[in-house]
């Protein structure tokens, strides 16, 4: 275990080919690209996080600490789920996501959400996956004909409306589950979310803003999106690097 930051003994949990393995964040730098099977080598979709519970408590009370001095902003997107499990649900995806999409980069990550007071629109970086646009995780505990949305709404402390401009040139990725169990359900880009989703696909509850969405139906597959990872080289690879720490 490693000292110094306050670092908790945290890991993953994957089950494929009748095994269960452990995968430690401290230690997850070993290979870059998503996260696979290590006797199939098959892509994982699905991961247990409970191992990192007592981190993800801690960051959700810190949240809400700074919530109640009013140093964040509250975020009420749901009238049936307190800010605080909201918090903890959207975080605990958040890491799922990063261990499926980014296993090498989960201790960064780590260390990133800690300082984070709201990262909009940038939850992963380009250079952590190797994708051309930075990953934006939506969660929703639901899956089913009906339910489970890919929801954009727009930033806080905006006006009006939903509408194009608060989509962002990210990579959209939905997960599915509550803490701590995960599933990556699949992904969408501006483009697909502009041309295939719909406003409001979910009723608005009050004092809700609008949304701008699709079903998990209509997303495109992992092996997709790990297919995407890495492409270009070198040049592309530092050309990454640039817009993550420009600001983008
Ligand atoms: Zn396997």
């Amino acid at each position: 275990m490693r000292q110094g930051f306050g670092v908790e003994f945290m890991y993953v949990s994957i089950d494929h080919c009748g095994q269960s393995e452990q995968v430690q964040v401290a230690n997850a730098h070993t290979r870059r690209g998503p996260l696979r099977c290590k006797q199939c080598d098959a892509l994982i979709s699905g991961i247990d996080v409970s191992g990192a519970q007592s981190w993800i408590d801690s960051q959700v009370a810190r949240k809400r600490e700074l919530t109640q001095t009013g140093q964040l902003g509250t975020r009420k997107q749901s009238a049936h789920q307190s800010d605080e499990q909201i918090d903890r649900d959207g975080l605990s995806a958040e890491l799922a996501a990063c261990a499926i999409l980014c296993p090498h980069s989960l201790e960064v990550w780590r260390r990133a959400a800690h300082k984070s007071r709201g990262n909009h629109g940038r939850d992963l970086l380009r250079y952590w996956t190797g994708l051309n646009q930075p990953v934006e995780v939506k969660h929703t505990r639901y899956q089913d004909a009906k339910r489970g949305f890919l929801l954009v709404r727009p930033p806080r402390q905006t006006p009006g409306r939903m509408g194009e401009e608060y989509i962002d040139d990210a990579i959209y990725v939905l997960m599915v589950g509550e803490p701590f169990q995960h599933q990556f359900v699949g992904w969408t880009n501006r483009e697909g979310l502009v041309r295939e989703g719909q406003l409001n696909p979910v009723p608005m509850q009050p004092g809700q803003r609008e949304s701008w969405g699709m079903h998990w139906s209509q997303l495109r597959p992992l092996d997709e999106l790990a297919g995407d990872m890495g492409r270009g080289g070198m040049l592309r690879a530092i050309a990454r690097r640039v817009a993550d720490f420009g600001g983008a």
